[in-house]
């Protein structure tokens, strides 16, 4: 796909985490408990448990994409340090939490006049359109395309989207991220997983591996509580951190990156977590390729 950007150098392909809380946001507004009195902050800074709902910006050859548009999307992309029109958006459920940014981007598409595409897996594409009727004139094409299976190139970069159980909540999906080796380069995989739980062995292998079998580059991986034992699991619709550490899948990434956290995770209490894990914080920027020498592989 070709953009409007000026060539310039080459930047290696990341991962901006704009938001990482859950649907809540920290703190939570009638919340007083500890995380949420440190995500307050003091002296006018906020604490290291501030976050914001669902967006995450990848960026590949001079492009960008939007995975999920939370309602705090437009700060989180006035807090980058220029100008940004991401090249697409991506939806990847109908939960506010995820979508409803997509008010300040519906309305820009419109000026736009095609520069800004919007895709969504195909049965959310009319669940968009009842969120946002005026966005969606009658006996007009909407401005949401459904995900074509081959996925959508985003610089160097392939984005699909596949189904996941999202537990009390029916399903949500999740993104699949690849770049091919190229000339000289070695090619990763990554998946952004944020809403999901229960997620079968099955759907594991297909997904979640990289080519040949290996473990993902990078997983970014939703977990709202570090332990939900106590709540009935059909109440449930994210797999918390206790469960996250025991997935074979996730154990197998050379990274993952806990995100989707609730006010039930304090991320200054890291320290039972695996080499190459660590939880998310909103406004971080993860480099997807593989580092140069890892004599460990
Ligand atoms: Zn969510
Ligand atoms: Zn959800």
């Amino acid at each position: 796909m070709t953009g409007p950007h000026p060539p310039g150098p080459v930047r290696p392909d990341t991962l901006t985490l704009l938001g990482t809380g859950d649907s809540k946001g920290v703190p939570r507004f009638w919340c007083a408990c500890p995380v949420c009195a440190e995500a307050r902050g003091a002296h006018g800074q906020p604490g290291v448990n501030r976050r914001t709902r669902t967006a995450t910006l990848l960026r590949s050859g001079g492009q960008s994409a939007l995975l999920d548009a939370g309602p705090d999307t437009h700060a989180g992309l006035a807090r980058l340090s220029g100008p940004l029109v991401p090249d697409a958006v991506f939806i990847s459920h109908a939960h506010n939490d995820h979508l409803l940014g997509l008010g300040d981007l519906l309305d820009y598409v419109r000026y736009a006049d095609g520069r800004l595409r919007v895709y969504a897996p195909p049965e959310v594409v009319p669940q968009i359109a009842a969120r946002f009727p005026y966005a969606f004139p009658a006996g007009e094409a909407g401005p949401v395309r459904p995900i074509p299976p081959r996925g959508v190139p985003v610089g160097g970069v392939t984005v699909r989207a596949f189904r996941v159980p999202h537990g009390a909540n029916g399903h949500s999906h999740a993104y699949r991220l690849d770049r091919p080796a190229g000339a000289g380069e070695q090619g990763w995989s990554a998946a952004v997983v944020t809403d999901a739980i229960g997620i079968p062995l099955e759907l594991a292998r297909t997904w979640l591996r990289g080519p040949g079998g290996a473990g993902l580059d990078t997983l970014l991986l939703g977990t709202s509580f570090e332990d939900e034992s106590g709540v009935p699991l059909t109440g449930r619709s994210v797999y918390d951190v206790r469960e996250a550490l025991a997935l074979p899948w996730a154990r197998a990434a050379r990274q993952v990156i806990l995100t989707h956290l609730s006010h039930g995770v304090d991320v200054r209490r890291a320290a039972h977590l695996p080499p190459g894990w660590g939880y998310a914080r909103d406004d971080l920027t993860v480099p997807l390729a593989r580092p140069p020498a890892t004599p460990n592989l």
